[in-house]
């Protein structure tokens, strides 16, 4: 199997000339099609709701194209808080599920009339410290331990994982938030990352669906929405079979039918807060071969670098890579794809098999929508890069403007640092 980039060569050589690589592209098409699908997978459930991680692609314009979907904003920090407000996503198009959470970012959530989901059993005196008292609709997350299964392989640790409550943690938590006058109750979890699988969705579907039934029968309280958090992926590589939305969407609704409905509680709202699923594939780094180098390995040297796409360089990910123009020429090389920081970890790929690279060849790096642009930081005083949108009529917006090193030195404004530099 192989991968193809939404993206020819002559289309990329035509952008190039207006926006200098490297960036990051964005296909609207793919991304509003796959809206479309997950909301026809889950059309069965009469609430349903994604809220569109922010973190994973914080960027307004493509927020707001899902907005046109009915998503919402998951949000985990005041920025992302901020970022929602300037969209027009407050009140229940906001779930807060944060952790460590600072007490100014209640109130600001809690301000907007965002929907509050609790990490920790101490946040419920945090937040009623924060906000005066508890929101009347509330959630929390839960952490049942162990590893996560399928069959016979484990998926993830959650055991290990800083988040949720204990399951004693959340029975104690429901019954003092009741007590303290909250009325509508959603559960919320994520256990496994990245799962490329359609059983991730409707097994975990069904641990919290038990969950909710025992929460109503033993402390009477009133469950109205079951957030089935982020954690569905995306094939990075070629030889990955895709999930299917359908599939999975069916897959809860069975689960749904056999534990929720015959307990009288089939009116409870599915909730997902997918961030990879609903952007990463249709998003990619454009950068050009600009140096090769014949060592004791073969080099070659694009003009991005890990500040553009750190997946690669922190845990070791998979980024297929296409030359493009090249995508039929035989994969006779074996390089390792190389940026320019003082870290050895800076590789986008490492022996990986491609046609032979000649230098201005255009690199196209597959599934950077998600966790790409977003996780960037400024090591070596490296300037974070563009973000365009191919918009449906083939037309190309710029939707952020690349970094200046104005940007970079901004922070030293108490020292009129800029302007020194301007003045050599
Ligand atoms: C990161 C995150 C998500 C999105 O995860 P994906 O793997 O991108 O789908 C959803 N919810 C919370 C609370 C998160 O931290």
């Amino acid at each position: 199997m192989s991968k193809t980039p939404f993206l020819t060569k002559e289309k990329a050589t035509e952008i190039i000339a207006e926006y200098p690589t490297p960036f990051h592209i964005y296909d609207e098409k793919g991304l509003r099609e796959n809206a479309e699908n997950l909301l026809k997978a889950f059309s069965w459930n009469k609430g349903f709701k994604e809220y569109f991680a922010v973190k994973a692609t914080p960027n307004p314009f493509l927020i707001n194209i899902l907005r046109e979907y009915g998503c919402g904003c998951d949000c985990s920090s005041m920025t992302e808080l901020m970022l929602s407000k300037a969209i027009g996503a407050v009140g229940d198009d906001i779930m807060f599920s944060s952790n460590d959470t600072p007490l100014e970012e209640f109130k600001f959530c809690n301000d907007l009339g965002g929907i509050i989901n609790l990490d920790d059993i101490t946040h419920i005196e945090a937040v009623e410290k924060a906000c005066g008292k508890l929101p009347k609709k509330m959630s929390c997350r839960y952490n049942p331990g162990g590893v996560f299964q399928i069959s016979n392989s484990i998926m993830d640790n959650p055991g290990d994982a800083k988040y949720g409550m204990t399951t004693e943690q959340i029975f104690e938590a429901f019954k003092i938030m009741k007590e303290k006058g909250v009325e509508e109750f959603g559960i919320h979890s994520f256990l496994c990352s990245n799962t490329v699988t359609n059983d991730y969705y409707p097994m975990l579907a069904k641990v919290l669906f038990e969950l909710a039934v025992e929460l109503r029968d033993k402390v009477g309280v009133k469950i109205t929405f079951i957030n089935l958090s982020g954690g569905v992926g995306i094939p990075y590589r070629p030889d990955q079979e895709p999930n299917d939305i359908f599939r999975i969407g069916e897959g809860v609704r069975k689960v749904y039918e056999e534990v929720l409905t015959p307990a009288g509680m089939d009116d409870i709202a599915i909730f997902t807060e997918m961030g990879r699923y609903m952007m990463g594939p249709y998003g990619a780094l454009v950068t050009t071969a600009i140096n090769e180098k014949h060592t004791h390995k073969e080099y070659i040297g694009v003009d991005a670098c890990a500040v553009n796409l750190m997946r690669p360089a922190v845990y070791g990910a998979y980024h297929h890579i296409t030359v493009l123009g090249k995508e039929n020429a035989l994969h006779d090389h074996v390089y390792d794809v190389t940026g320019s920081l003082c870290e050895n970890c800076d590789k986008f790929a490492i022996d990986r098999r491609l046609p032979e690279i000649e230098m201005g060849d255009i690199i196209y790096i597959h599934d950077t929508g998600a966790h790409g642009y977003s996780m960037g930081y400024n090591y070596n005083g490296k300037l974070k890069s563009a973000e365009l949108l191919l918009q449906t009529d083939g037309g190309v917006k710029l939707i952020r403007r690349a970094e200046t090193p104005k940007d970079y030195f901004a922070t030293f404004d108490c020292f009129d640092f800029y302007d020194k530099v301007l003045d050599e």
